[in-house]
């Protein structure tokens, strides 16, 4: 998700704010102020309204933030990595670097987000029940609050795939069938149509109570983002499941030219590349590998020069390299490039380089894979 504010780290985990998120902090804030509490609790003075509905919102997304944080956490000591979690318009999101890897792993870090929020509902109903009658506007923003964490975590126990309640189904479905690939279409197709259902629902809303029309536009659009979000993040597990089952030897490019540091451009192109078509070069001096040469370096550097530079003054240093290893899954490799931002890297074993992983070797067989539908 990009245009996004970083928080901070906690547990590792990167919180970010995209920026969709002031939207509806100031939507909540606004209908809470303005709306909500004067209309419950008339009386008080109106900063006190103000006040309270900006405290009660600040909570409400710290109240998100632990739902995705319980999922972050149990899924870390499930075997799966969260990278960052990311609060937008339509409340949060984790983003998880793979995909579980057994379906009791999911269904535990599935069901942990919305368990948080029961609790935490269970706890500002407690905190209500204790302030209603000494703080007022405590014990009302504590009952809203209840009541909000409720429904999160109500609404994210719908069945469809990729809202919690979707991955505890495609896990359960995942447990009895113990095929994973039909668990996630299944999974998938329930959530597109409960995307469809809101959009729907919504509308019905917009036409049959006029004076709801917010709440029904709001509703289809809910189901109009979970329809697309069921789509890419099933063709996301799908590609993702497909880099995890490959290791890097079997998808690296073995036979890599050596090349060596004192070459220049030009006969490194009229030479090597236009007569074998590669288009990356182990640089080897003197029985060691210096660094590695791409296009990408050559491109760098304007044509008149290329009968005076020599492969050693553009190359990417053996220091500056991230090497890989031939038993890693294609998965983690991809993250590497991307944390790297690298588009290859050299698979060493023991010291020793036996060939080279570029991205385009994994975006090819996530195609090739889709294209037959497996
Ligand atoms: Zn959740």
């Amino acid at each position: 998700m990009n245009g996004a504010i970083n928080l901070g780290k906690i547990f590792g985990i990167q919180f970010r704010l995209h920026y969709s998120w002031f939207f509806i902090f100031v939507l909540i804030t606004v209908s809470l102020s303005w709306q909500y509490f004067p209309f419950a609790y008339p009386g008080w003075n109106s900063a006190v309204y103000w006040v309270t509905g900006i405290i009660a919102s600040l909570v409400f997304f710290t109240s998100v933030l632990i739902h995705e944080l319980s999922h972050s956490l149990v899924g870390k000591a499930n075997g799966i990595p969260v990278k960052s979690i990311t609060l937008f318009i339509f409340g949060g999101v984790a983003h998880m670097t793979r995909e579980a890897s057994h379906h009791s792993a999911e269904l535990k870090m599935a069901a942990a987000g919305p368990l948080a929020s029961l609790v935490l509902a269970g706890l500002f109903f407690l905190l209500h029940l204790a302030t209603r009658n000494m703080i007022e506007p405590v014990g009302a923003a504590a009952f809203w609050l209840a009541q909000i964490n409720a429904v999160l975590a109500i609404f994210n126990l719908i069945p469809g795939f990729p809202l919690d309640g979707g991955r505890v189904f495609r896990s359960l479905i995942w447990r009895f069938s113990g095929d994973y690939q039909r668990a996630t279409k299944i999974a998938t197709r329930v959530g597109r149509g409960v995307g469809y259902l809101f959009i729907a629902g919504g509308i019905a809303l917009v036409f049959l109570l006029p004076g709801q029309w917010f709440s029904g536009i709001w509703l289809a659009f809910i189901g109009w983002f979970l329809q697309n979000t069921a789509s890419a993040s099933y063709r996301q597990s799908q590609w993702q499941r497909t880099l995890q089952g490959i290791t890097v030897a079997e998808l690296m490019t073995p036979d890599c030219p050596v090349i060596t540091p004192d070459v220049t451009i030009n006969r490194l192109v009229q030479e090597y590349i236009f007569a074998s078509g590669h288009h990356c070069f182990l640089v080897i001096g003197e029985g060691e590998l210096t660094g590695i040469l791409t296009l990408g370096n050559i491109k760098s550097v304007a044509r008149p020069n290329w009968e005076t530079t020599q492969v050693k003054d553009i190359m990417t240093p053996a220091e500056k390299l991230v090497v890989v290893s031939p038993e890693q899954d294609g998965l983690s490799v991809l993250e590497q490039m991307q944390e790297n931002d690298v588009n290859q890297m050299p698979v060493v074993r023991e010291g020793r380089v036996i060939g080279l992983i570029t991205r385009d070797n994994l975006l090819r067989l996530i195609h090739t894979r889709s294209k037959l539908g497996m």
